[in-house]
């Protein structure tokens, strides 16, 4: 005899390439990590330590139909390569940041950029703008051992096969290392968290019924149809 009120929520997990799933326990995501697209959000690259904002765990979507969110005419692609950690640490060094990484995954943070617009405009949280439902398409998670540590691989993203982002893993203002022993400093991380870790520039709206298809050289593709 169990406990819960109600039925307790299914985990959500992510299928790990070669068999076995992968729990998520929490999505944190960097913002403005590649200079060009801090560039084309309006900031200036040069001067900003990274910061991070969150998605629900259950966000995550692997799926060839990811449903077009409500409450947005503009909604935004972000590709991006997605760190799924296995080993938790707080205040992690740079020098062991590695050791805490599981495997790596390509994903799409897919952002309202309306109401991100409008909660910049207001000094307002981003959360309605970035951590809806199924706001974190995502797709295979690939082992370290498969991967090694990607630092230098093509990042790229087409609709319906026109390529809009195209970047190079290389033009990350902030390292992975660097970003897990940033994050680790300001929460304990622990395994099943999930880092996606910034979008180069070429971000743009999508409408429902287009196909997004990305690609991270050496980690893997993720693909779906906005329904
Ligand atoms: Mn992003």
């Amino acid at each position: 005899m169990s406990d819960w009120v109600i039925e307790p929520p299914e985990l959500p997990s992510v299928s790990v390439a070669g068999g076995g799933r992968f729990p998520v326990r929490r999505i944190f995501c960097v913002g403005r990590n590649y200079a060009a697209h801090a560039r084309e959000m309006g900031a200036d690259p040069d001067r900003e330590p990274p910061f991070f904002f969150s998605k629900p765990a259950d966000a995550v979507i692997s799926s060839d139909h990811v449903p077009f969110p409500t409450a947005t005419r503009s909604l935004h692609f972000e590709m991006e390569l997605v760190v799924a950690i296995g080993r938790g640490g707080q205040a992690i060094a740079i020098e062991q940041a590695l050791e805490h990484v599981y495997g790596y995954a390509a994903g799409v943070d897919l952002t309202r950029r309306d109401l991100q617009d409008e909660a910049k405009l207001l000094r307002r949280p981003w959360d309605m703008s970035k951590g809806f439902d199924a706001s974190a398409p995502i797709g295979l998670i690939v082992p370290t051992l498969q991967t090694g540590h990607p630092a230098c691989g093509r990042i790229s993203l087409s609709v319906d096969d026109a390529i809009k982002q195209d970047g190079t893993l290389e033009d990350m203002i902030w390292s992975v290392p660097e970003i897990i022993a940033f994050l680790s400093k300001l929460v304990a991380l622990a395994p099943g968290d999930l880092i996606f870790t910034g979008t180069p520039d070429g971000v743009a709206a999508v409408e429902r019924g287009a196909r997004i298809s990305g690609s991270i050289d050496g980690v893997g593709t993720v693909s779906f149809q906005l329904v």
